[in-house]
């Protein structure tokens, strides 16, 4: 009644004053005169019907209307939470129309000056108080309610995004983030639907640079209340992935890269994520889905941007170079997606994360014999059966085909030396930690110290020995250093160092002149976390001096101390891998670089591996069996038709090798692995 009569005075007008276009529900743009816009505004503060009237102009009234827009909403999202809960139908409803007239008004109303922002400001403590509860009532409400399905979660997504750019402060408070945590957590409501959140989470994530202790804090709240495992909550993600990659409409993809963007985001927020982002099925399954993105027939954009962001978190969760991830993600056949996903748009950030993937692979092939294996065999499936991937490879960018070829360098390096290794090739020596004892014998007969894991004896009447000198570096290990010298994985990477330094050992001696370091204080930082990989060396007395920083570093070189350089062939070798470093100390001999000669024919293909602190490359002087095992799998490969992946391939090259050795390895039967 009261609008009808209004509408009726206001068509009818005053002579003079401005006239305003109005929509009046099915009564298309009424012009009425400002003074009345006004009035029908201040209604709104009352009568509900106002305020639907208000929301439906919102976007078309002039602007100098806005701020008294505003403060109608204001006013009602002042409410407290329970005052509505007795109404009937849809009791948020005043509280839905203030919030979605809010966010009509938009980034450009509160942007336009400061007191509008500041009105925003002063208003968020509101605003944040409903999404709190609207997000407790929102399944009855999304499903019941008068209106469109779903609007109680959309309205929490898009206020968590007008704060990003009025208010980014608010989402750096903890009881912001956990919001944002909890809904996109989500419920899995009666009718087993999966109902979640994601703008939130992501809208906050922009916030962040580097994740801080309040995000990591919430996290682990918000899963403690929800009573889920980090596991559960990277399933519930991957799952969601999943699903939305069998969908095809542009709105699922959008959610698809909204979801992968989640779970590339979700990966940073606590340790804990971060490991179960790690997992074998989780790399897989992030491959699965790429690999359906990518060979969808009617190839759209929004395909492009999904794969895209699908590439991205793969890239993301191999940064942390875990050899399950890398595992899982190269048997489900990341190796031969990589070309074309390096190609895959015009921009180059599909070429740098496919470079990025490729190079955290290969700085796992150091470390994880397992790698080693699957990247070994999915080679040589891709290239006996695959004939289309050559082409593929050279049609891909510059740079990626340089990577490639890194790739496959090291990767071959490595097959050949696993294949040495299992033949018991330069089995590993160590010596006798006791400085009146030192004796130089096979690693794997020594006793190592109960308390570090790191110190060998070579018998328990040395150890006592020992223990004097020992015992105050190795009481002073706290639980991060312990961890670091009993890490598992050690022997691959420690044994591949040991052949590296010999094989450079001839750079090594020019290096250490150059910087004024005997011989006797020589100790080498291997990284292998980049490639190409780098060697430094450096003087480990200085790893003494610094004893309190570095205890485990200080320990490994106490040993050295104690030879009182008397064994010059004995080197502290930093493995840095894993942007960690693992002090061992390694026992160079020249007989495994010893009577080798490259076959001429085969040397051009040799590769860069190494660099200098200054990235210059090293040169390579010497030969060892590993290297001549290289040139020989690749002569016999072209020789039996085969691709150098194949098992007779290098098992034919590594037979040939060990006979030339055999003198040797004769010589050092006595030495088992
Ligand atoms: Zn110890
Ligand atoms: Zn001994």
């Amino acid at each position: 009644m009261q609008m009808l009569r209004e509408r009726r005075n206001g068509t009818g007008g005053k002579g003079g004053s401005q006239m305003v276009q109005m929509c009046f529900g099915s009564r298309r743009n009424v012009s009425i005169p400002e003074k009345r816009v006004e009035s029908l505004i201040d209604a709104a503060r009352t009568d509900f019907e106002h305020l639907v009237l208000v929301n439906d102009n919102t976007p078309t009234l002039p602007l100098r209307f806005q701020a008294q827009i505003f403060d109608v909403f204001r006013q009602h999202l002042q409410t407290p939470v329970d005052e509505h809960l007795c109404e009937k139908d849809d009791p948020y409803e005043w509280i839905m129309f203030s919030l979605k007239g809010m966010i009509m008004l938009g980034t450009a109303f509160f942007e336009r000056n400061a007191v509008n922002m500041q009105c925003f400001i002063n208003c968020w403590p509101d605003i944040f108080k409903w999404l709190q509860a609207l997000f407790v009532v929102r399944e009855a409400c999304d499903r019941e309610g008068p209106y469109e399905k779903g609007r109680y979660t959309q309205l929490i997504g898009e206020a968590y995004n007008i704060c990003l750019h009025i208010f980014p402060k608010a989402l750096e408070e903890e009881e912001v983030i956990g919001l944002a945590i909890r809904v996109c957590i989500g419920d899995r409501f009666s009718n087993d639907e999966d109902h979640f959140i994601l703008q939130p989470f992501l809208a906050c994530m922009v916030q962040y640079e580097d994740i801080t202790d309040v995000v990591s804090r919430s996290a682990e709240k918000m899963l403690e209340a929800c009573d889920l495992t980090a596991e559960d909550l990277v399933d519930k993600i991957v799952a969601r992935l999943k699903r939305t990659s069998t969908q095809t409409t542009p709105m699922d993809l959008q959610k698809l890269m909204q979801l992968a963007n989640t779970l590339g985001n979700i990966l940073y927020l606590h340790p804990s994520l971060t490991e179960a982002c790690q997992r074998s099925s989780v790399g897989s399954c992030l491959v699965a889905i790429l690999k359906v993105l990518m060979d969808k027939r009617n190839y759209s954009a929004h395909y492009k941007e999904a794969a895209l962001s699908v590439l991205a978190t793969i890239c993301g969760c191999s940064s942390f170079r875990a050899p399950k991830f890398a595992h899982g993600i190269v048997e489900e056949g990341i190796l031969i997606l990589l070309p074309r996903a390096a190609s895959l748009g015009s921009d180059p950030t599909c070429k740098t994360m496919a470079i990025g993937i490729l190079d955290q692979l290969l700085s796992c092939l150091t470390y994880s014999a397992d790698v080693v294996d699957i990247c070994r065999d999915e080679l040589r499936k891709i290239y006996s059966s695959n004939s289309q991937f050559v082409s593929m490879l050279d049609s891909s960018p510059k740079d990626f085909q340089v990577t490639w070829g890194s790739f496959i360098a090291l990767l071959l390096e490595n097959a050949v030396l696993r294949c040495l290794f299992k033949k018991s090739y330069a089995p590993e020596n160590g010596t006798c930690a006791n400085r009146d004892c030192r004796r130089l014998m096979a690693r794997a007969k020594f006793m190592k110290c109960a308390g570090c894991a790191f110190t060998l004896y070579c018998s328990p009447l040395c150890q006592k020995a020992g223990w004097g000198s020992h015992r105050m570096r190795c009481k002073n290990l706290d639980g991060e250093h312990l961890n670091i010298l009993r890490f598992r994985n050690q022997r691959l990477p420690r044994r591949m160092t040991t052949l590296h330094i010999q094989r450079y050992w001839t750079t090594i001696v020019r290096l250490s002149q150059e910087k004024g370091i005997l011989l006797k204080h020589l100790a080498v930082r291997v990284s292998y976390d980049k490639f190409p990989f780098s060697m430094q060396v450096f003087d480990w007395r200085g790893a003494l001096n610094e004893a309190t920083k570095i205890p485990h570093l200080a320990l490994a070189a106490e040993t050295l101390h104690h030879s009182g350089g008397s064994q010059r062939n004995l080197i502290l070798v930093l493995v840095h891998m894993q942007e960690t470093d693992y002090p061992c100390i390694v026992f160079v001999e020249d007989k495994w670089t010893r009577g080798f000669r490259i076959p001429q024919a085969t040397k051009d293909l040799e590769r860069t591996t190494f660099v200098d602190d200054h990235g210059k490359p090293l040169v390579c002087e010497e030969v060892d069996a590993l290297r001549v095992g290289v040139c020989l799998a690749k002569k016999y490969a072209v020789d039996m038709g085969k691709t150098v992946w194949d098992n007779a391939v290098l098992h034919r090259a590594t037979e040939k090798v060990l006979e030339e050795f055999e003198q040797e390895l004769l010589v050092d039967s006595n030495s088992v692995e």
